[in-house]
């Protein structure tokens, strides 16, 4: 008889690289968050730490929690000041990163090259965040995600996008000290002009664009300083933090 391959495809790794234990169903209306976790900040406009609007999205959230129990597991809150000049938007959690940590790209490799360069322009307060509760502070600065909850396989389907945008909406329309928005990647930056209305055939994506919106904010992009971008010098740190220099620089900063 003629072996067939194993076609195992374990959709998560322990720690300890055990087979994840196996879950209890949730159920409907049931608290999907259960155990000990780092507290998540209060229900606003712009954010909702109980967000369960995207159902793939909160299943693999759930199923995260249940693999991972230390984990922040939850929509990851925008960081760094409501009355900063500059809004940074990345695209989603990273699962090891900031759906552990609870702040955006805080915790992985995503977030080596963007705190390194806010540190060097005096954006943040230390050059690398590793934690939530590390005292690293931004100043005029904030970061928020397209997309709150950490995604299956880093890639947010066009739906969560879109329902996610409510938040990214409501959060430039709160935050009226906001000059410049810092597009990291293209999904960032669409992300942006449908939170604010605007045409996307009118902004065209490209690394070091500068938009100048109606309401007299701009929008500048940059490539994501995602691993991937940095390794393969798509993005080198000269490159990101001219960019982000001239952020500063359009902000009044
Ligand atoms: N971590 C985030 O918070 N956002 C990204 O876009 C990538 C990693």
């Amino acid at each position: 008889m003629t072996e067939r391959p194993k076609t195992e495809r374990p959709r998560f790794v322990t720690p300890k690289g055990r087979p994840p234990a196996r879950r209890k169903a949730v159920a409907p209306g049931a608290d999907m968050f259960v155990g000990v976790r780092p507290p998540a900040g209060p229900k606003t406009a712009y954010y909702d730490p109980a967000c369960t609007l995207c159902p793939r999205l909160a299943e693999f959230l759930t199923e995260t929690h249940h693999v991972h129990p230390d984990y922040f597991a939850r929509p990851v809150p925008s960081f760094g000041a409501a009355t900063s000049k500059i809004l940074i938007v990345g695209l989603a959690p990273g699962m090891h990163g900031a759906n552990r940590t609870g702040r955006p790209f805080t915790g992985d490799y995503a977030g080596v090259l963007l705190y390194e360069t806010l540190h060097e322009l005096g954006l943040a307060t230390a050059p690398e965040s590793v934690s939530a509760d590390d005292g690293l502070q931004l100043r005029n600065a904030r970061i928020t995600n397209a997309v709150k909850c950490v995604p299956p396989e880093n890639k947010p389907l066009p739906d969560e996008i879109r329902q996610c945008n409510a938040y990214l909406k409501a959060e430039l329309q709160t935050l009226k000290s906001i000059r410049v928005i810092f597009a990291l990647g293209r999904i960032a930056h669409d992300g942006v002009l449908v939170a604010l209305g605007l045409k996307r055939s009118k902004f065209a994506f490209g690394h070091g664009a500068e938009h100048a919106l109606d309401d007299g904010r701009v929008l500048v992009d940059s490539y994501h300083c995602s691993r991937y971008n940095t390794s393969t010098r798509v993005l080198t740190p000269e490159m990101f933090k001219k960019v982000m220099a001239r952020t500063c620089e359009l902000a009044g900063l």
